[in-house]
């Protein structure tokens, strides 16, 4: 059942109604949602939800009416995010997980995970103990095996996910690995889920090839009441009477599953299909119905693979597909996971193993309130859970950043539709104490957000910044021509405005965090008239330790601004120089100078080629330019 506690319950209040459901043989969770506070109690018992009902603090009982409750998404509305190490599964976010299906030698191991890690996984797969149809066939290296992959998660920074298939192992394996895979063929080995379940640590369930998706959420059930929270479940194929794929992929399990429960569902395009060139484009299927990433088999000889040769894709093509995914991302709204680009030089002192705490003390400043786009940017280069700070203006933004309040700032630059955002251009030329470190682009979705129920018809006014208004207009002029469109100092701000004032027939226009922050509905979604709509944001920061570091990005990027002098070819003479070294500028800018009519001030940004000497090319551009500034280089973080 779940009891939705009271919004004022007392610390002492809460202990009685938890401690009121143990006595009676349940097990409980807190979950604290956006909105509510909720105990989640399961167990075998039937008593008369009244008894519960009437204790102080409680607001009221519902039953769950499914037969797996704690993976419930009647239990848990929002998203389990599931940490594995830094790395986070689930929600919007699609994480990679790749490695060869069985660990073979410590070489093969160690070649794999760094192929697959340059080419951006974030997780490294990899078995030890392999279940195999054939008594004959290989089955694996045992603990050899999972020391081997250890060691490459260690190496290159992965944190490690393999097959346990025996309740025996599970103590002697946690010691080596971050997460535990159940397989297809344990999947109702109710005694190895207990004994995993009760280790707590994350679990990748993987669905049974008989598994209905009820019996699959059972499985998980298992797990969880076992002791472990961090369930991520794994589409790996059915068997049908189809045989031209090993398996059948069942897309239609991860909007099924995301309906049904609350826990990350992935993807295994390899099992699915058994067949390398099916692998890429089920891997995109997958992540366009919504899961929240893929586990995928690499090989770097997958002719001499002791195991799943034929499934297991060459590097060259996972780096293929990785650059698909990462097209694809932004396209569905959704984030790829990375292992975090920048950290600043002090953390790394403060925690050996960067784990997500240490990275929560990063504070970083946005412009606008709180659900605005900037904030979602911010997140996604950052982490989901990054500590953030909601500046009024872009020159408070800026202030924060340069005071040290906020180490990073995220800070709008360009939108694919509206061309530049001034404000930060000029701030940028000011604050000469600031570099660029990174950028990052999302894809901005814009809404129609009201009060729950609101229809579109009775709704008489809209609020939202000028240029959402203006992306919108098609379809408030279509949808909507009663309603007056009232221009916000900022989207994010609107939907606040609009749920303060109480009123119904009032909307705003929005993305959809702004929402989700305010505990507003979203009306209509995607309203916006040209849905290649993306802005750019640079990563601003004043620290001087902040090391870029994904290892083997090829193509890095400059940014940079400069004056001319008032003669005749003087910016020929830069463009001659980027076009000497084979620079490639993706875009050209320049404001004015104030209080100089007429003269302006040109920001740059450009790809640097492979083997420039790139100081070099800064000096030549300095020579013949007057101010020049090198505002940054960092990883390309647009397609
Ligand atoms: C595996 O991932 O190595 C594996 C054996 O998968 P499944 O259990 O899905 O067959
Ligand atoms: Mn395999």
């Amino acid at each position: 059942m779940i009891v939705i506690l009271k919004k004022g319950i007392t610390k002492e209040e809460k202990d009685k109604v938890a401690s009121t459901l143990k006595d009676y043989g349940f097990i409980v969770k807190e979950i604290v949602g956006e909105n509510d506070t909720v105990l989640g109690a399961v167990g075998s018992r039937h008593i008369d939800p009244r008894e519960i009902e009437l204790l102080p603090g409680v607001s009221s009982v519902l039953p769950i009416s499914k037969p797996y409750k704690l993976a419930s998404r009647e239990l848990k509305k929002d998203d389990t995010i599931v940490k594995v190490g830094r790395v986070s599964i689930g929600g919007n976010r699609v994480c990679v997980m790749a490695g060869p299906c069985a660990v073979e030698s410590y070489d093969q191991i160690m070649n794999i995970a760094e192929k697959v890690r340059e080419a951006g996984a974030v997780m490294l797969r990899g078995g030890a103990f392999k279940p195999r149809t054939s008594p004959y066939s290989f089955q694996g290296l045992g603990e050899e095996g999972l020391k081997y992959l250890q060691a490459a998660g260690k190496a290159f920074d992965m944190p490690v996910v393999t097959e346990v298939v025996s309740p025996l192992d599970v103590e002697m394996m946690k010691e080596y690995i971050d997460m535990f895979q159940i397989g297809a063929r344990n999947m109702q080995n109710f005694e190895l889920l207990k004994a995993v379940g009760k280790t707590g640590m994350p679990v990748l369930l993987k669905r049974g090839m008989c598994a209905t998706i009820e019996e699959w959420l059972m499985a998980a059930e298992y797990l969880m009441s076992s002791g472990t929270d961090k369930v991520v479940l794994c589409e790996r194929g059915i068997r049908t009477y189809e045989r031209a794929t090993r398996n059948t992929l069942d897309v239609s399990a991860i909007p099924v599953v995301r309906k049904l429960s609350h826990l990350p569902i992935i993807g295994d395009p390899s099992h699915a299909t058994g067949i390398r060139d099916m692998v890429s484009p089920m891997s995109l299927s997958l992540i366009a119905a919504g899961a929240s990433g893929i586990e995928v088999e690499v090989h770097n000889n997958p002719e001499k693979a002791c195991s799943d040769g034929p499934q297991s894709l060459y590097p060259q093509q996972f780096e293929k597909l990785m650059r698909d995914i990462e097209a694809l991302c932004p396209v569905i709204g959704k984030t790829l996971e990375k292992t975090p680009r920048i950290i600043p030089e002090s953390i790394k002192e403060e925690s050996a193993d960067l784990t997500t705490s240490s990275q929560d003390e990063t504070i970083v400043a946005f412009q606008g309130e709180r659900g605005a786009f900037s904030e979602l940017a911010a997140r996604r280069f950052f982490s989901e859970d990054v500590k953030v700070l909601s500046c009024h203006s872009f020159k408070d933004a800026f202030d924060s950043i340069s005071s040290g309040k906020a180490k990073f700032g995220v800070i709008p630059v360009e939108n694919a539709l509206g061309g530049a955002v001034y404000d930060p251009l000029d701030l940028i030329k000011i604050h000469s104490e600031l570099k660029v470190v990174g950028e990052t682009e999302i894809r901005v979705v814009h809404n129609l957000i009201g009060f729950p129920g609101t229809e579109i018809k009775d709704i008489k006014k809209v609020y939202s910044h000028p240029q959402a208004i203006a992306q919108c207009k098609e379809f408030l002029e279509r949808e909507m021509p009663q309603a007056e469109a009232i221009p916000f100092f900022d989207t994010a701000g609107a939907v606040g405005f609009v749920k303060r004032n109480g009123d119904k027939s009032i909307a705003a226009i929005a993305g959809s965090p702004a929402a989700l922050y305010h505990g507003m509905e979203i009306i209509r979604q995607g309203i916006e008239t040209n849905p290649s709509n993306y802005t750019r944001f640079y990563v601003l920061t004043r620290e001087e330790n902040v090391e870029g570091f994904i290892k083997g990005r090829k193509k890095e990027k400059a940014s940079f601004l400069f004056n001319v002098s008032d003669e005749p070819g003087a910016l020929m003479k830069v463009l001659e120089i980027l076009y000497q070294k084979g620079l490639n500028m993706q875009k050209l800018e320049s404001r004015p100078i104030p209080g100089k009519p007429w003269e302006y001030t040109f920001y740059v940004d450009a790809l640097i080629p492979e083997n420039t000497d790139f100081n070099e090319t800064c000096r030549e551009i300095a020579d013949s330019t007057v101010g020049f500034r090198l505002l940054g280089i960092y990883e390309n973080g647009i397609l």
